[in-house]
């Protein structure tokens, strides 16, 4: 079997998505291979955060802005996927750790982010049931969360409503270049598809990609998991978590080894409610490569919650689950062209990949498409590294 399309994106996860939406709107014929069905990677394994609280200041906290944006824009465009805007809440631990909340208070004024700091009363006042010893936070006031997979599956809706492809149970086998080095085809054990663009969009399987294409992709698998509480008790309102949580969120991984489970699994505290009360208890990040439970990090997360939150002590967990998240050494996005002609990437989008589909997908588009994109793209280059 053999077909045409103008382009062929690799991957039916967010980032693929993602990708394939805006680029049917610049008129191009796009099909997106998924080797399972949609969203059955990172993206159905990960929570739904959108929030611009953890991210490095400057240029990618710019950027993450415009992606809240974006999501924003979206809700009123596809179906509904649980957009609940909340904003969120950072508390310090200790004094010490006020003090980087102050720093970090600074840092996102100076970048446009709202944000207001909280003293010990604050924190009390707006959630009582936080620890009483906890001695201040900050509080972003802007973005939500939303659910993944129905976010993944009304992009794949909307995809298909104006004429897209989307390939499931089809695996790619091979990238095809004609004699002057540019791509010409995917190959897939359903056939081959004829096509003069291509993106990798395969989050930490992109690698594999990359050698079918002869290029070396940096991403390595980074995991997180998650603790799901049952949805009968009320714990805070909006999504909530520690300063170790953003710091830990950006360390590379050899910072996060140490002997205690709280270092050697980068332990940081996460609860967020979901639309149908139940809680999320996070937060983990240690390079692994498999997406089985490990009942010591779950145990670690659950005394951390139990720690911030003391009411979390008497509630049952229903169930857990884990992801892999795609790392690349310094931690940021690669949304780029390469060295061989017609191949482009929109990978390693770490633990931010939700966030950051839609912004990452319209600027992947506008490359492809020779239009000026909205954000110079080289800090997302894969020739950085
Ligand atoms: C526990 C956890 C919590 C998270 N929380 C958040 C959060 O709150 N907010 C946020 O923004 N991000 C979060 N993330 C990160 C986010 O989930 C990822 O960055 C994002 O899902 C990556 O999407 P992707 O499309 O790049 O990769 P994936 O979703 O993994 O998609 C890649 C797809 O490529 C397919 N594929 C691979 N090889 C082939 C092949 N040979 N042929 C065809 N298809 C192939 C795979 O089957 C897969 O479906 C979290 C991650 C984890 C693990």
């Amino acid at each position: 079997m053999q077909e045409h399309a103008d382009v062929v994106v690799i991957g039916g996860g967010i980032q693929g998505l993602c990708t394939a939406y805006y680029l049917l709107q610049h008129g191009k014929k796009v099909t997106v291979v998924e080797r399972g069905d949609i969203a059955q990677g990172t993206t159905s394994c990960s929570d739904g955060d959108i929030f611009v609280c953890d991210s490095t200041p400057g240029y990618f906290t710019k950027l993450q802005i415009a992606a809240l944006d974006e999501i924003v824009i979206l809700t009123h465009k596809l179906d509904d996927f649980d957009w609940m805007s909340k904003g969120c809440v950072i508390l310090a631990e200790t004094e010490e750790q006020l003090e980087t909340a102050k720093k970090q208070y600074q840092e996102k004024r100076l970048d446009g982010v709202k944000v207001r700091f909280m003293d010990q009363k604050d924190v009390h006042d707006d959630e009582p049931h936080t620890a009483p010893d906890i001695p201040g936070g900050l509080e972003f006031p802007d973005g939500g969360s939303l659910n993944p997979m129905l976010f993944a599956f009304a992009l794949a809706r909307a995809i298909r409503a104006v004429g897209g492809k989307i390939s499931t149970f089809t695996n790619v086998t091979g990238i095809g270049k004609c004699k002057s080095g540019a791509i010409n085809s995917v190959l897939t054990d359903n056939g081959t598809i004829l096509c003069q663009q291509v993106v990798i969009a395969a989050g930490v399987w992109s690698p594999e990609i990359g050698k079918l294409a002869g290029i070396h992709i940096p991403i390595t698998p980074m995991k997180g998991e998650l603790l799901v509480l049952e949805p009968n008790v009320y714990i805070t309102r909006r999504k909530t978590m520690d300063i170790g949580y953003s710091l830990l969120r950006h360390k590379a991984a050899s910072d996060t080894c140490g002997i205690t489970p709280e270092q050697s699994y980068g332990i940081g505290f996460l609860v967020e409610p979901t639309r149908e009360n139940n809680a999320l208890i996070g937060f983990c990040k240690y390079p692994a490569n498999t997406t089985k439970s490990n009942p010591e990090v779950i145990r670690a997360m659950a005394r951390r919650a139990i720690r911030f939150f003391p009411i979390i002590r008497n509630m049952n967990a229903i169930r857990s689950y884990a992801g892999i998240r795609p790392w690349t050494p310094d931690h940021e996005a690669i949304v780029s062209a390469t060295s061989v002609p017609g191949l482009y990437i929109n990978a390693g989008h770490a633990g931010d990949g939700i966030k950051l589909g839609p912004i990452s997908g319209k600027l992947i588009s506008q490359l492809m498409c020779g239009i000026q994109t909205e954000f110079d793209l080289s800090p997302l280059r894969l020739d950085r590294f």
